[in-house]
């Protein structure tokens, strides 16, 4: 017997789910599920309205990577975001004070005429605020359900989301702020990062506020009444920490608010050139390819009106792949030997030649053979020798066109 470290039996225990925070896949049973009527966004007019409402599944579980807690069973298009935004406790004195002192944060370091984007604006009182404070700068919400004008000429709001890699470039701003967005998105961690990496691409340094509440007091105290439908993801210190760990950001500052029920923290995006080096990498070999496919089909065309008959050695796998990309058709390319029996008499997935055995070419010789996995053609000479199979040229794909594989140079 396997000895089990854990109080309860593995198979009650192991939920393979993905990590909002950190994309750790490991989680364990945090809540028991059960099914709960939104919380926040649905504001019931009549008891019999109240009671009837929709029930949505709640299945809170723990990454055992970074602690976080997040709804398994959260699915972002059952909520209804509307127009009325979920008033927080804006109006109380602490957090007044709170939010004050942030604005400041925020203003003493940024230079004087700032362009500041927030993310999910609300109601858009914070950004007024700091508009009030700091008039010379330029502001702009994004908030597809937030408030949709400003009595401020400097602000402006969108009432769309904000997309990293189109509106960055567009408005390089000297920050953007996130207070209480996070905790709402399938992948809060897949959009930070997408940030970070849309500012490395451009080659900008912003600043990002990140405001999200915190769970470490209602964990260490079993409060349940921070697990509803609409905080599908609930961040410990540790799994925000981990999170932002994760984005190739530099933190500048972690730290609590209101009495710890809320974290924050300053970072400074644009910093993982190791990204770019390989989105740029990435591209030259797209671009190679869309330029070598033009490239083998032209040969392909070329080989055809030649008139000179030709075999494709091999149907399935990389050469099924060769075929369908490179457009070799069955009506112009109709001859496909495989050296494999069991292939033979199925048909190439997609053109639909007739897979014939290698021993056909004996009887019906092909001037031009295309052998299209590469890693074969060896071994495929041999056999033809072997076999009696003779061909003027066979060609290989290699460096983006097709290449004689007697003649040419390549690494096969
Ligand atoms: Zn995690």
């Amino acid at each position: 017997m396997g000895k089990n470290n854990t109080i309860v039996p593995l198979v009650d225990l192991l939920r393979q789910e993905t990590c909002p925070a950190c994309g750790h896949h490991v989680a364990v049973p945090f809540i028991d599920p059960s099914l709960q009527p939104l919380a926040t966004v649905a504001w019931p007019r009549s008891l019999n309205e109240a009671k009837s409402m929709h029930r949505l599944p709640l299945d809170f579980v723990r990454c055992v990577e970074c602690e976080h807690v997040f709804n398994a069973a959260f699915d972002y298009s059952r909520v209804p975001y509307t127009r009325k935004p979920n008033r927080m406790f804006n109006k109380g004195i602490v957090w007044a004070e709170n939010i004050k002192s942030v604005r400041k944060e925020m203003l003493d370091q940024l230079p004087k005429n700032p362009i500041v984007v927030e993310i999910g604006h609300g109601d858009g009182n914070f950004l007024m605020g700091l508009a009030k404070d700091c008039p010379e700068g330029e502001y702009i919400g994004f908030d597809p359900h937030g408030a949709r004008t400003a009595d401020i000429p400097c602000v402006q709001f969108h009432s769309c989301l904000f997309e990293p890699a189109l509106h960055l470039p567009e408005l390089n701003p000297d920050l953007i702020i996130s207070r209480h967005v996070l905790e709402h998105l399938t992948n809060p961690l897949g959009f930070i990062q997408s940030l970070s990496f849309s500012a490395a691409c451009i080659g900008v340094k912003p600043e990002l506020y990140i405001e999200v509440p915190c769970i470490d007091q209602a964990i260490e105290t079993g409060r349940t009444v921070d697990f509803y439908y609409e905080h599908n993801s609930q961040f410990t210190t540790q799994s925000f920490k981990k999170m932002l760990e994760r984005c190739g950001v530099k933190i500048k500052r972690i730290n609590h608010i209101y009495g710890g029920e809320v974290i924050c923290a300053f970072v400074r995006l644009g910093r993982c050139q190791s990204h770019v080096r390989i989105a740029k990498s990435a591209f030259l070999f797209l671009d190679r390819i869309r330029k070598s496919e033009n490239t083998i089909v032209e040969q392909l065309n070329a080989l055809h009106k030649s008139g000179k008959s030709v075999a494709i050695w091999g149907g399935t796998g990389k050469s099924a792949a060769f075929i369908n990309r490179y457009q070799a058709d069955a009506e112009r390319f109709p001859v496909v030997v495989d050296s494999d029996m069991t292939k033979v008499g199925t048909f190439v997935p997609g053109t639909g030649q007739e897979i014939r055995f290698r021993d056909w070419l004996t009887e019906h010789p092909a001037e031009v053979i295309i052998i299209p996995p590469q890693w074969r053609a060896k071994d495929i000479m041999e056999e033809m020798k072997q076999h009696g199979i003779r061909a003027d040229t066979v060609f290989i794909e290699h460096e983006g066109c097709l290449t004689d594989y007697a003649s040419e140079a390549h690494p096969y």
